[in-house]
C-alpha cells in the first residue's frame, strides 16, 4: 500500500523545502513514530511508513522533481514492468530505509534514537550493494507501442573466483575474533541517568561479525568484481521522459556477498523529427495547396504507423485542426491510445511563372476571392472554423 497523502503535507514542509528541512522533519517524524518506540501501535507504524515514503521520495532530487511535475502518478508508472516507485512499499522497507540513511553502518542505532542501555537486535551487518541509475533514450515509435529494450550495463557483480564470499578457494570465512562473531561491540558509559551501554559496528570486521584469513586473488576479499551485464528492460506504451523502472537486485552486488541493489531506468524521450507530443496525442504540422484548401482534396498523412489518408473539405481555412483518431500514443494507466491532430497550414506559392501569376490576378478581381475586413466578427468565425 501506498500513501495518497501530499508528500509535504506529510512532513508538513514548504514545496520549496531545503534538502536540510526535509532531513530534518523526516528525522523528527520518523523517531516520534518508530515502530521501537510505539510497540503495537498500527497508527504510528501507518504515520513512520507514510513519512518514510514521502523521505524517500523528496531526498531524492531526481524523484522530487518528478513529484513535483507529476504527482503520485508520475512515480507509479508503469505495473508490471519491474515497477516504479512505491507500489509495495511496506513497514520493512520502511524501516530498512530509516536504518539505511539514520542507522548508518558506521554508526549505531541507540545513537540514533539518543537514549541507550537497550540492546541493539540488528545483530550482524549485512551490506547492500549501491543502486545504479542510467538514461535509456526511447523513440516516440517505441514509445507509442511499448518496446522491449536490451542494455548493456556495467556492474559489479558477485566475483566468479570467490563466488562473492571474498575467500580464496578452498578457505573459508572464520568469525571475527573481536566482536565474537556478533558484529556489535558494547560500550558501558555511566551518565546523569545511570549506566549506558552504547552498541556500535565492530570495526574489525566491518559489522559481519567475519574475516577472512586468506582473500580471494581475485577481488582480494571485496567478493566484487566488474562486469558488462546485458539486462532487459520493458517499457510500456505510453512512459514520458523522466519516468523511471526500478530493475530490483540488478544493481551492484554488495562487498562480501552482500545483496545487490537496484538498477534504476530513466527514460529519456528522443526528441521526433515530425512530431511534437501533447499528452498521449500527437501533433503534425502538415502544407497543402491554396487549391486543396479552396476546392478540398485528399492528402496523405504520416503517422507513427505508415500514412493515412485525410480528407480536406472545400473552404479549409489555414491552421485548422484535423483529428486522426487512436494514432497517437498508447494510455499508459488505461486501455487505448491518444489521437493524431494534424494542423493544415495553407502554402502560399512565393515562385509563380506568367501563366499563374495572370491566374491569380484574374482571380483577384473576382468579389468571391476577397478576404474579408479585420473584425471581431471575422476573428470568433475563424476560431470556428478552425475548431479551437
Ligand atoms: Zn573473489
Ligand atoms: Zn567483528
Amino acid at each position: 500500500m501506498t500513501t495518497n497523502r501530499d508528500y509535504y503535507d506529510i512532513l508538513g514542509l514548504q514545496r520549496e523545502a531545503s534538502e536540510e528541512e526535509i532531513k530534518k522533519a523526516y528525522r523528527q517524524m520518523a523517531l516520534k513514530y518508530h515502530p521501537d518506540r510505539n510497540q503495537n501501535d498500527k497508527r504510528a507504524e501507518e504515520k513512520f511508513k507514510e513519512a518514510t515514503e514521502a523521505y524517500e521520495v523528496l531526498k531524492d532530487p531526481q524523484k522530487r522533481q518528478i513529484y513535483d511535475q507529476y504527482g503520485h502518478a508520475g512515480l507509479q508508472g508503469a505495473r508490471g514492468a519491474g515497477g516504479f516507485g512505491f507500489e509495495s512499499f511496506d513497514i520493512s522497507d520502511a524501516l530498512r530505509a530509516f536504518m539505511r540513511d539514520f542507522g548508518g553502518f558506521g554508526g549505531s542505532f541507540d545513537e540514533v534514537f539518543g537514549f541507550g542501555g537497550r540492546t541493539s537486535r540488528r545483530g550482524r551487518r549485512v551490506y547492500r550493494g549501491e543502486d545504479l541509475r542510467l538514461s535509456l533514450s526511447v523513440t516516440l515509435e517505441e514509445i507509442a507501442e511499448g518496446v522491449e529494450k536490451s542494455l548493456k550495463v556495467k556492474i559489479n557483480d558477485r566475483c566468479p573466483e570467490c563466488g562473492g564470499t571474498g575467500a580464496a578457494e578452498g578457505t573459508n570465512k572464520t568469525t571475527c575474533p573481536q566482536c565474537s562473531g556478533s558484529g556489535e561491540v558494547r560500550h558501558v558509559a555511566r551518565s546523569l541517568f545511570g549506566q549506558v551501554v552504547n552498541v556500535a559496528a565492530c570495526g574489525y570486521c566491518g559489522g559481519t561479525g567475519e574475516t577472512i584469513p586468506s582473500p580471494c586473488r581475485k577481488c582480494k576479499g571485496d567478493g566484487r568484481g566488474q562486469v558488462e551485464k546485458s539486462i532487459k528492460v520493458k517499457i510500456p506504451g505510453g512512459v514520458m521522459d523522466g519516468n523511471y523502472i526500478t530493475l530490483q537486485g540488478a544493481g551492484n552486488a554488495g562487498p562480501k556477498g552482500g545483496p545487490h541493489g537496484d538498477l534504476v531506468v530513466f527514460i529519456h524521450e528522443v526528441e521526433h523529427d515530425l512530431f511534437e507530443r501533447h499528452g498521449d496525442d500527437l501533433l503534425i504540422q502538415v502544407p497543402i495547396s491554396m487549391s486543396q484548401a479552396v476546392l478540398g482534396a485528399t492528402v496523405s498523412v504520416p503517422t507513427l504507423d505508415g500514412s493515412v489518408d485525410l480528407k480536406i473539405p472545400a473552404g479549409t481555412q489555414s491552421g485548422k485542426l484535423f483529428r486522426v483518431r487512436n494514432s497517437g500514443i498508447k494510455h499508459l494507466r488505461s486501455q487505448g491510445k491518444g489521437d493524431q491532430i494534424v494542423r493544415v497550414h495553407v502554402w502560399t506559392p512565393t515562385k509563380l511563372d506568367r501563366q499563374a501569376k495572370e491566374l491569380f490576378a484574374r482571380l483577384s478581381e473576382l468579389e468571391t476571392v476577397s478576404a474579408p475586413k479585420p473584425s471581431k466578427s471575422f476573428l470568433d468565425k475563424l476560431k470556428e472554423s478552425l475548431g479551437v
